[in-house]
C-alpha cells in the first residue's frame, strides 16, 4: 500500500516548486486530477483490507483537502503577482515620442481648385455646383451650338443614353458634359440677375490621352451677368484674377476668337509670370544642359495662352429666359489642371491622374 504521507509530500513539493499559475495548474492536474496517485488510492479504497479502509480514507481525504487549499491560496498569490508584473510591463511612458500616423494631404488639383475659388470669393463671386451628366440641350443647344455644329460631333462626346447615330442629335440624350459652361445655364435658370458665380468641375471629351490631353480634365467657369457689363469689365476681372493667381501685375492680351456661346469671343493671354514677358530665361532659372536662354514657361513667347472668354451671346440669355436687352454678361473658362502645371512647372498632365505617391507627396497641402 502506498504511503499517504509520502504521496502528500511528493505532491506538495511539486506544487510548491511551481512559479507560475500555469505550472501550478499542471502540478495540480498531475496530483489532484483523476489520475493523481492520491486520488486513485482513495478511489480504490474498497479493495483494501477492511481494517485499513478507515484510516486510509480519513488520512487520504485530509491530505487531499490540504493540498487543494494550498493550490487555491498559492494560485491566487501567483495570479496576483502575474497581474502586477503585467501592469508594470504595460505602463505607458508619456515621455516617449508618439508613433507617426501617416496623414493624407489634399491633392494638388484640390489645392489649385480651392486657390481659384478663394480668389473669386474675394471678388464677391459665389461658388456653385452643377451636374456632370447633362442632356444635349444643356450641353449644346442652349449654348448656341445647334445640330450640325462641329463642336457637336458625336465622336468627341461620351454618350450615356438616348444617342442614336442614325437619328442624329437629340436634345434629351444624356452626355458627359464637354465643358463647364453648362453650369451657366443651370444657374441662370434658378437665379435672377445680377449674378457673379464660378463653377469648378470635371469635363469629359473623347480625346486620346497624352502629355497635354486627357479624356477627363478640370475647368473653372466664371459668369457675371448684370446691367451694363462690357468687355472692359471682363478684362479688368481677368487682370485681377490672373495677377493674384500668378503674382504681380501682369498684362492681359485679348485675341479675337470664336465660341458659339459668346459674342464677341476672345482668347486671353497673360504676360509670362516667369520672365515678365521678356521671353528670356530669368537669371538663375534652372535650365537643363544644352537648354537655350529662352524662358521655359512661355518658350520665349513672353505670353501664356490661359483662357477662352467673351460676352454672353444673347441667344444663351434667351434660352434661359433672361432679357438680353436689359442685361449683359461675360464668361470665361480656365483649365484647373493647366493652372496647376503652370504654377508648379511640370510638363505632363498625366501626373495629376496617375496617383503616383512620389508625385502627390511633393505637394503636401493640408486639409
Ligand atoms: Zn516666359
Amino acid at each position: 500500500m502506498a504511503d499517504i504521507e509520502q504521496l502528500a509530500r511528493d505532491a506538495r513539493a511539486e506544487l510548491e516548486a511551481a512559479t507560475t499559475v500555469a505550472e501550478l495548474d499542471a502540478a495540480k492536474v498531475r496530483h489532484l486530477g483523476k489520475s493523481g496517485p492520491l486520488v486513485l488510492l482513495l478511489g480504490d479504497i474498497r479493495n483494501l483490507p477492511p481494517e485499513d479502509r478507515g484510516h486510509v480514507g480519513k488520512e487520504g481525504n485530509v491530505a487531499r483537502r490540504q493540498l487543494e487549499e494550498y493550490v487555491a491560496a498559492r494560485g491566487a498569490e501567483l495570479a496576483d503577482a502575474e497581474l502586477d508584473a503585467q501592469v508594470a510591463r504595460d505602463v505607458v511612458d508619456m515621455t516617449l515620442p508618439a508613433r507617426a500616423v501617416p496623414q493624407g494631404t489634399l491633392h494638388l488639383l484640390t489645392q489649385t481648385r480651392r486657390l481659384l475659388e478663394d480668389i473669386f470669393l474675394g471678388m464677391g463671386y459665389a461658388v456653385i455646383d452643377a451636374p456632370e451628366v447633362e442632356s444635349e440641350w444643356y450641353g449644346f443647344s442652349a449654348l448656341n451650338t445647334p445640330v450640325g455644329h462641329p463642336a457637336r460631333n458625336p465622336t468627341d462626346t461620351f454618350y450615356i443614353e438616348g444617342h442614336d447615330a442614325n437619328a442624329g442629335a437629340n436634345d434629351d440624350a444624356l452626355i458627359l458634359r464637354t465643358q463647364t459652361s453648362t453650369a451657366q445655364l443651370r444657374t441662370m435658370q434658378l437665379t435672377k440677375p445680377p449674378l457673379y458665380v464660378v463653377h469648378p468641375g470635371r469635363v469629359y471629351r473623347r480625346d486620346d490621352i497624352d502629355a497635354t490631353h486627357s479624356d477627363m480634365f478640370h475647368q473653372m467657369e466664371a459668369l457675371a451677368v448684370d446691367e451694363g457689363l462690357t468687355l472692359a469689365h471682363l478684362k479688368g476681372t481677368m487682370e485681377q484674377f490672373l495677377g493674384t493667381l500668378f503674382g504681380g501685375k501682369l498684362e492681359i492680351r485679348l485675341r479675337t476668337h470664336f465660341f458659339p456661346f459668346t459674342e464677341p469671343s476672345v482668347e486671353a493671354d497673360v504676360q509670362c509670370f516667369n520672365c515678365m514677358g521678356s521671353g528670356r530665361a530669368p537669371e538663375g532659372d534652372a535650365q537643363g544642359e544644352g537648354a537655350s536662354d529662352k524662358c521655359r514657361v512661355c518658350r520665349g513667347e513672353g505670353w501664356i495662352e490661359i483662357m477662352g472668354a467673351g460676352m454672353v451671346d444673347p441667344n444663351v440669355f434667351e434660352a434661359v429666359g433672361y432679357d438680353a436687352d436689359r442685361v449683359s454678361g461675360f464668361a470665361f473658362g480656365i483649365g484647373i489642371d493647366r493652372v496647376a502645371m503652370l504654377r508648379h512647372d511640370f510638363p505632363d498632365l498625366r501626373h495629376l491622374f496617375q496617383n503616383d505617391l512620389r508625385f502627390v507627396r511633393q505637394f503636401p497641402g493640408r486639409p
